[in-house]
């Protein structure tokens, strides 16, 4: 993405998208912008001292250059000159060292505001619901993150700078050109549109070919993000696709180096008008004041033109600049007002004020009418009653989409029910502080998501204090122990890009020794739909079992082995819990169970006992070696 703001060839226009988006600037709106500035008001008057009296300094050696040429050089005066160069070449480097004095304060203050900036967002973002990050896009969130935050920082450390730099380097050449000589300085006035003209024309030609180039450079990225993932990659050796993503990739990139060529050349273009216009002005002040020394004015003196045209030199690009300066203006604007929004979406999920932080939790869970939407056109669950006792287990069934895992995100509050209540150990979840909540209820989700780092890393984010025997143990009690002794690094063993080095079952009891590890009052475990084989399936079960034995759980089923291993069946459809009971009960009932029970399970538990029999001779070691590597293919 371009950067937002900057003084890039024709950094001066506006797209259509920043027209259209441009925001309102309100006092409210300058205020808060200025708000951030307010904290660090002593070091930003250190920078208006400083930048002042470097604009005024770096003008001074070509007001001085007059007195080198009249008292030195026409005069003849050898003491005056070397004085007048050492004064020159002192105020330049005086000039340049207060130019790094202030440019080190302004870096601190940009730094500092936007520190304090991403610190702000960082908190915010962590506080936004599920609700946020499922309907935001997710380059959207970083970009706001990221560039935006820069961008923020490049406002405080150019436009900001620019506006009183150039103003006041404007002023001081103007004065001092009309101190000069009034005449030829109105004169250099009438020329800078001369300058100004073109540098605009060229820098629009350029701008658009940099935001071409940009589209076409982000196309580029778009395929090499979709096709050099590990999952785009997959697909496109499966679909046998190499030859047309090398065709599409070929294309865009040569449209690229085209693009890339015409805008170099249009800078060529542009520094050949450039430095022919820029010549006209100073030729001007010479002619007419040439003439107006030898024929009108015997006051004027060589010297006092060459001042002219080296200050008519220096007004060149303060007034460019200042032309733009709008621009810049609306651009840092648009930036904090997109920062500003995200600063004002309000949290949804709120932690009580106060909490309540019950010293014993025994896990038990009661949903009493409880309806919930994620969009306002749609209901997912209706009415829902469940109690689950503290200790006991149970399973939730039904068709795809019924709005299983919608139950399990109200319990840790992913959101909030929108009417009815979710109570745990009794008190209403909007009661409890979130914190506490949240470390009482663990959940083994469908989609294991596992960090790149190493299996002990990912176990240690459940309890960065845990010991080397907890987690021994939790790998045990959930059954990937033997997987990790026989790694050659053990624990320390990496577990790739989003876990995909391990296939989906290891990464399940990974996930479920995790959730030990956090040691929960209530287990919830969101089965994967996705078939497992039959050997890590029966790893899983086999881990779980004793688990739910031993404490309150919720399993999200889709075999009959996990359903009978719960103490009641709760059948949902279209988001409403239609039956309720023992396995044997829903069966003989002839409901929505049976059904699911007939198409489903059944066929899937006749499935397993098929593969079973055919792939595991008695258990052995080298058949679920092999069953484990097959799952990671397809994983
Ligand atoms: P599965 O067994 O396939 O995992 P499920 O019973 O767990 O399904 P849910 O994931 O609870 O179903 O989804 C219930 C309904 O809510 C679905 O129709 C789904 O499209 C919708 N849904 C789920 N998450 C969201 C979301 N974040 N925003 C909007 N709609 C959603």
């Amino acid at each position: 993405m371009a950067h937002p703001i900057g003084h890039g060839p024709g950094a001066q226009f506006m797209t259509e998208e920043e027209k259209a988006a441009q925001p309102k600037i309100t006092l409210p709106l300058i205020k808060r912008v200025f708000s951030y500035l307010t904290p660090y008001w002593k070091q930003l008057v250190l920078v208006l001292i400083c930048i002042a009296v470097s604009s005024v300094f770096t003008l001074l050696p070509s007001i001085l250059t007059g007195k080198i040429i009249d008292d030195g050089l026409i005069g003849r005066n050898l003491r005056l000159l070397i004085f007048y160069i050492v004064a020159s070449l002192a105020v330049t480097f005086a000039a340049n060292l207060i130019g790094v004095a202030e440019s080190y304060i302004n870096t601190w203050i940009a730094q500092h505001i936007t520190f304090d900036m991403r610190n702000k967002m960082f908190k915010h973002l962590q506080n936004m619901s599920q609700r946020f990050f499922t309907s935001n896009n997710q380059g959207d969130i970083i970009t706001r993150m990221t560039s935006d935050i820069d961008g923020v920082e490049s406002v405080i450390t150019s436009t900001f700078k620019s506006i009183l730099s150039n103003s006041i380097t404007l002023i001081v050449a103007l004065i001092a050109m009309f101190r000069k000589n009034w005449i030829l300085a109105l004169i250099g006035i009438a020329v800078i549109p001369l300058f100004v003209l073109p540098t605009r024309r060229a820098g629009k030609t350029r701008w658009t070919l940099t935001r071409e180039a940009q589209d076409c450079n982000d196309e580029v990225n778009g395929i090499l993000n979709e096709t050099l993932s590990v999952s785009g990659q997959l697909l496109v050796k499966l679909f046998c696709r190499e030859k047309q993503e090398y065709e599409r990739y070929e294309k865009v990139n040569d449209r690229m180096i085209r693009l890339n060529i015409k805008e170099r050349m249009a800078g060529r273009w542009f520094f050949v008008v450039l430095h022919t216009v820029t010549s006209i002005g100073p030729m001007l002040l010479y002619l007419v004041g040439g003439i107006l020394m030898m024929k009108h004015d015997s006051s004027l003196t060589v010297g006092d033109i060459t001042v002219l045209v080296a200050l008519l030199g220096k007004t060149y690009m303060p007034v460019n600049s200042l032309l733009n300066i709008q621009v810049d203006w609306m651009r840092s604007m648009a930036l904090f007002n997109r920062i500003f929004e995200y600063f004002d979406m309000p949290v949804e999920i709120n932690n009580p004020r106060f909490g309540l932080h019950p010293d014993t939790c025994t896990g038990a869970v009661e949903f009493s009418r409880v309806n919930f939407s994620y969009d306002p056109e749609r209901q997912i669950l209706k009415n829902v009653n469940f109690k689950l006792e503290g200790g006991h287990s149970m399973a939730i069934v039904g068709p795809s989409g019924s709005g299983k895992s919608t139950i399990i995100n109200l319990i840790p509050r992913l959101y909030d029910v929108d009417s009815g209540s979710v109570r745990f150990d009794g008190t209403d979840v909007r009661k409890l502080d979130l914190e506490y909540l949240r470390s009482k209820v663990g959940v083994v989700s469908q989609e294991t998501y596992l960090f790149n780092g190493t299996i002990r890393e990912n176990l240690l984010y459940a309890k960065p204090d845990a010991t080397e025997e907890e987690l021994i143990e939790a790998c045990k009690k959930a059954n990937i122990y033997d997987f990790i002794e026989n790694q050659e690094t053990g624990l320390d063993t990496m577990v790739g890009n989003r876990g995909l080095k391990l296939s989906g079952g290891e990464k399940q009891r990974i996930s479920i020794a995790r959730v030990l590890l956090k040691d929960p009052a209530l287990l919830i475990f969101d089965e994967a739909t996705s078939a497992l084989d039959s050997i890590s399936e029966s790893k899983i079960q086999d881990a779980i079992d004793p688990i739910i034995k031993e404490r309150t759980s919720i399993l999200i089923a889709h075999r009959l082995s996990t359903i009978l291993a719960a103490d009641e069946i709760y059948v949902l459809k279209d988001g409403e819990i239609v039956e309720h009971g023992q396995h044997k009960d829903l069966v003989a009932a002839g409901g929505v169970y049976t059904e699911l029970y007939e198409t489903q399970f059944k066929r899937a538990e006749a499935f397993e006992k098929e593969q079973d029999a055919e792939e595991t001779p008695e258990g052995s070691a080298e058949a679920e070696e092999s069953a484990e590597t097959e799952n990671k293919g397809e994983e």
